[in-house]
């Protein structure tokens, strides 16, 4: 107890003899070290700029959903770019990164958002991208839901008919 008393104030002295300088010019730093370390963070690993539309495959890593577009279409893969990772069903836009990207670097997403619309093969990319998920979902619900419906409606007129046809 003793002990640690005398290191922390130790360290108090030598904070007051030295870093008094230092401290200030740190605290000064702060603020763009913390949005440097965010831009790391939010960038796409495709294009290394700020990620629009992040898109979390199933390995969990994100890419914008355009980036990912174009790697599908020109690699015919389902395998995510970064790990090689296949990814299981249509990969989702995570919305709580996007709303994250768009409200910190709204200048930045505005931007590439903007350029992306007026490249017409990213744009075409991404059509396609879509219409595959669509696909996807389309056939999943036939296969489960669907048919279901679909043999129920059957059962349904034909017990109709059947009961039509013995009563008259
Ligand atoms: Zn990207
Ligand atoms: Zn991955």
């Amino acid at each position: 107890m003793l002990h640690h008393m005398d290191w922390d104030s130790a360290d108090d002295v030598l904070e007051v003899l030295t870093d008094e300088p230092l401290r200030t010019s740190e605290s000064r730093q702060s603020k763009p070290r913390t949005s440097n370390i965010s831009e790391a963070e939010f960038s796409c690993h495709c294009c290394y700029d700020i990620l629009v539309n992040p898109t979390t495959l199933t390995c969990g890593h994100n890419f914008c959903r355009h980036c990912l577009a174009l790697w599908w279409e020109s690699s015919h893969k389902n395998e995510c770019p970064e790990c090689r990772e296949k990814w299981e069903g249509f990969p989702k836009i995570n919305i709580l990164l996007r709303d994250a990207t768009e409200k910190i670097f709204s200048e930045v997403v505005q931007r590439r958002r903007a350029e992306i619309q007026a490249n017409t093969k990213i744009s075409r990319s991404l059509l396609s991208f879509q219409r595959y998920g669509d696909k996807l979902g389309r056939s999943r619900t036939s296969q489960n839901k669907g048919a279901g419906f679909f043999f129920s409606g059957v059962l349904t007129a034909l017990t109709c008919v059947v009961v039509s046809t013995t009563v008259n």
